[in-house]
């Protein structure tokens, strides 16, 4: 027996565990100091009332031996993957039904889709980057090159020509920074990566904060992404799903390399080594694009907006750069006074009780800059704002 040694090079994931050590430090010695969680990427809202009653429904179903369902298909249920298509088409995306897979939310494609490539290839991703990409890649013990974001390009790198990758992340809008590729930008990488027979692994998670019309939503609404690209999409921050856990990774027919076809790979993994998404939550999945689940999550997303208004109208008062915060829950911020970020962290927290995540936790790139979230309640987010800009605006 040999274990898996790749697991060696993973760095501990310490970012969140020094953040929780240093927050109960400062509240045993404070204790009369109240906490503004402004770092969490997890929804405070619940899910929506079209949802539950969806959730409600399905559940008596399967306690009713006509309604009962056992196992699904692994590719999820049609009613379900009818609803997304319907949803593409609104972008002039045309999907076949065999192109979407119904997933138990995005993370697990995002890991799973390596099964798909050989240990061999060489991997291209941002940095900073939500990290997930990077532990996936060295527990299979893929080679690994960073393309660097940074404020010269706006925190969205394009292709560098004299850079051979194999497969390559994007995620648009981005977590940790907020950015958004334009049309042009992803047209870049999409004939970049058909040119090198590269295959782009796009994430989606936060296209529902896309307010810009101009922007794109998914990667096939660029023309050749259905050659070289496969979309991860959730709805956990779209719906609330966080803790009911749905998404959908679409996988193009066309999408074809050395004679072997990467939708046909996919569902044979697919039928293999996963038993689909339960019944009950692809029914509540399926509210979510009725009409009455429309209108209800996007009165959750405009409370989030708001929040995001509250974070960008104070970072421009105080002249802070950020990117994000526009079509994204998440702005990143360069750390002012040319502090580091936890140097930064460590003032926001001890002088105000605001909590937000140091930019050193997702890569290199990170060090000078901090993430704040649009997931807190309003009164919270107003609140840590206000104190925000009194400890930067104070003698
Ligand atoms: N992709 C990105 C960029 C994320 O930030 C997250 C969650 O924070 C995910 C994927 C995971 O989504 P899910 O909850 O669907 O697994």
């Amino acid at each position: 027996m040999t274990p898996n040694v790749n697991y060696k090079q993973l760095k501990e994931n310490y970012l969140f565990f020094e953040i929780s050590r240093r927050v109960a430090e400062f509240q045993k010695s404070h204790p009369e100091k109240e906490i503004l969680r402004m770092g969490i990427g997890d929804v405070t809202l619940p899910l929506c009332r079209a949802v539950v009653d969806a959730i409600k429904k399905a559940a008596t179903d399967m306690g009713n031996a006509t309604t009962f369902h056992g196992y699904g298909p692994e590719q999820g249920y049609d009613f379900l993957r009818e609803k997304i298509q319907a949803y593409y088409a609104e972008s002039d995306v045309r999907l076949e039904l065999s192109e979407i897979f119904i997933s138990d939310g995005a993370k697990s494609d995002l890991g799973n889709i390596l099964d798909l490539f050989d240990l061999n290839n060489t991997v291209l991703i941002p940095d900073p980057v939500y990290p997930v990409y990077v532990d996936t890649n060295i527990m299979n013990g893929r080679n690994i090159i960073f393309a660097e974001a940074n404020e010269e390009n706006g925190f969205l790198p394009m292709p560098d020509a004299s850079i051979a990758a194999d497969i390559i992340y994007l995620c648009s809008p981005n977590n940790p920074t907020g950015a958004v590729y334009s049309r042009d930008q992803l047209k870049t990488w999409v004939d970049y990566a058909n040119r090198k027979h590269a295959v782009i692994l796009f994430d989606a998670a936060y296209e529902s904060f896309i307010t810009d019309q101009t922007l794109p939503r998914s990667i096939f609404e660029i023309e050749g992404a259905k050659t070289c690209a496969v979309e991860f999409c959730s709805l956990s921050k779209t719906a609330g799903f966080t803790g009911t856990r749905c998404g959908y990774t679409v996988v193009p027919n066309a999408l074809e390399l050395e004679g072997m076809n990467f939708n046909k790979m996919w569902l044979r993994r697919q039928t293999t080594k996963f038993n689909g998404v339960s019944y009950i939550v692809q029914k509540g999945a399926e509210a979510v694009f009725s009409t009455e689940g429309r209108k209800q999550i996007q009165e959750n997303i405009a409370y989030y907006r708001k929040n995001a208004s509250i974070i960008t109208q104070t970072l421009d008062k105080l002249g802070i750069w950020y990117t994000g915060g526009k079509n994204s829950p998440y702005i990143w911020l360069r750390c002012p006074n040319k502090m580091d970020a936890w140097t930064f962290f460590d003032k926001l927290l001890t002088e105000t009780g605001i909590v937000g995540t140091p930019g050193a936790g997702f890569g290199k790139q990170g060090t000078d800059f901090f993430r704040l979230t649009a997931f807190s309640t309003n009164e919270n987010t107003g609140k840590a704002m206000e104190k925000f800009l009194d400890l930067l605006t104070g003698p």
